[in-house]
């Protein structure tokens, strides 16, 4: 009896490498190899590339048991296929991802690809899949397929003494696993914690939490206020802060001309734009313990704060991502009082519209702006998005890459575009500011998030979005640019202010963008949200 059991028991454990031993290789190689390849490309540490695939080994094995044991035949082999097809896909991910941008596939990079649109991710292909990349990938699924081809012309499957040997090797390695456990954390295991936290409503307004606000005495808001997001743009390369490229001209001279003061030191809460645009617009504060109980949109918006104050509230989008399900821009756009959305409307593929379309279609409204009312107008620019060179038009081709001579040659067509796009930037937002001038209006300019542009040590050739799993990254892509703009009746009326900016500009602060909300609170002139204190989170205090 127990001699029978042991026996089947035995079947049962050598079936993946006596029948199913095609589909143990084929899973090792897309489910997995990633894992071993990401220790030999990017530390080289042939230690860790040896244990991850004896783990590998390991969790190719279990699977094809368990795999193993589905009946009938036909629902184990589409379990199988389905397998593999996800694990082709996965593979393909990680393969570029460790590759090109030395990170493993994961949420961030994930959401990154959700918010863009199809022809966004075109470019973003264009931009940063190598061809050999590609070429590599496609041979990797030839050598699968020739795997399979093989299988079903002959026998795949190992024999029993083999087999045997096989079993005898997965125990060595299962004891070498348990040995070493922490390997598990480099493996497929690890990837399944990362569940990402992405969560959206379809309608904002059915959360309004009509907040409770208090005034400073006598107060008088201003009649005009207005927000530019910008994006991606990287506070090193803008000539307001001392960049030796002049990016921008046009700031610069408002600065001089005291009218346009920049702060130092701010950084955004994320390096990509939904989380960013999440945590900017609203008083929840993802780094804040005590904000753990409800979620971001059960807060006060920045646009119900503004409408209890009696603004009304404008959005004029030029990203894709604000007409789709998958923005965090979109739920804020339609809590406003009225939107429009330039990029992408109905049934268009193109995103070639530059961001001067904000000016020439808000134009006719601000020029009809009531006095009578106050108005709270936010601009979402598409800014320095990548592919950079589709973000200017010719004319702004200003930078070329004899410029760059002291970057290195892979660097310098991408440095010279983006260069342009921030030049085109400081064009638009000049544009918009000018729009305003004769009224009294306060503006504030800031991105969603700045850029690496190659200052990653670890990563020299990585440009686009921080990241959040490498904190030097992390770090570089939420380094941003801030500015505010005063009108000049704006700081005839409100000389007071206009001290406490001055004093910021020349004293600078660290300061998080997640706490804008706060500020523009205080520079209207309230003085409590439910009954916090706003001035300990304002850049001002
Ligand atoms: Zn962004």
């Amino acid at each position: 009896m127990v001699i029978k059991i042991l026996n089947i028991l035995g079947n049962i454990l050598l079936r993946p490498f006596r029948e199913h031993f095609v589909f143990l290789i084929i899973f090792f190689i897309l489910a997995t190899s990633c894992y071993i390849i990401r220790h030999l490309v990017i530390e080289i540490n042939l230690i860790a590339a040896f244990t991850t695939a004896i783990h590998c080994f390991n969790i190719s094995y279990i699977v094809t048991l368990l795999i193993g044991l589905i009946r009938p035949n036909a629902l184990r082999n589409t379990v199988q296929g389905v397998l593999i097809a996800f694990a082709a896909i996965d593979f393909a991910l990680n393969f570029y991802c460790i590759c090109q941008l030395k990170y493993f596939f994961d949420a961030d990079i994930a959401l990154l690809i959700l918010e863009t649109d199809s022809n966004e991710a075109r470019e973003f292909v264009s931009a940063m899949i190598p061809k050999w990349i590609v070429l590599t990938e496609i041979a990797i699924y030839l050598f699968v397929l020739f795997l399979w081809w093989l299988s079903t012309r002959s026998n795949f499957n190992l024999g029993k003494k083999t087999s045997i040997m096989a079993l005898g090797l997965i125990v060595l390695c299962i004891a070498v696993n348990l040995y070493c456990w922490n390997v598990w954390r480099d493996g497929p295991i690890a990837r399944f914690s990362e569940i990402p936290q992405y969560d959206i409503p379809s309608d904002l307004n059915t959360y309004y939490s009509h907040p409770q606000l208090s005034f400073k005495e006598n107060n008088h808001f201003p009649d005009n206020v207005v927000v530019i997001i910008g994006e991606s743009f990287a506070r090193n390369h803008s000539s307001l802060y001392g960049y030796d490229k002049l990016t921008n001209p046009r700031l610069t001279e408002l600065k001089n001309n005291s009218s346009l003061f920049t702060f130092d030191s701010i950084s955004s809460p994320a390096p990509t734009t939904a989380i960013s645009i999440r945590d900017m617009l609203s008083i929840f504060n993802q780094s804040d313990e005590s904000n753990k109980e409800k979620k971001w949109y059960e807060y006060p918006s920045l646009i119900e704060l503004m409408q209890v104050c009696g603004y009304d509230c404008y959005w004029f989008g030029n990203q894709a991502c604000a007409n789709k399900n998958n923005g965090t821009a979109r739920s804020f756009a339609y809590a406003c009082d009225r939107r429009w959305f330039l990029q992408k409307e109905g049934v268009e593929e193109t995103n070639d519209r530059y961001d001067i379309i904000l000016v020439d279609t808000s134009y006719q409204y601000i020029k009809m702006l009531s006095s009578e009312k106050n108005h709270f107008i936010i601009y979402h620019m598409l800014g320095s998005h990548f592919n950079y060179r589709m973000r200017y038009p010719k004319e702004f081709a200003i930078f070329t890459e004899n410029d760059y001579q002291k970057d290195p040659q892979n660097h310098r067509e991408i440095l010279s575009s983006y260069d342009n796009s921030i030049l085109y930037n400081d064009y638009v937002v000049g544009r918009i500011i000018n729009m305003f001038k004769e009224t009294e209006s306060v503006i504030i300019y800031l991105p969603d998030h700045g850029q690496v542009m190659y200052r990653n040590s670890n990563n020299p050739d990585y440009y686009a979005h921080g990241r959040d799993n490498d904190p030097l990254s992390f770090a570089l892509g939420i380094d941003i640019p801030f500015f505010v703009y005063a009108s000049p009746l704006y700081q005839q009326k409100h000389p007071e202010m206009m001290e406490r900016i001055k004093y910021r500009q020349d004293n600078p602060k660290t300061w998080n963008s997640d706490n804008l909300p706060y500020f523009i609170m205080d520079l209207i002139g309230v003085k409590e949200i439910n009954g916090e204190n706003i001035k300990p989170k304002s850049v001002l205090n």
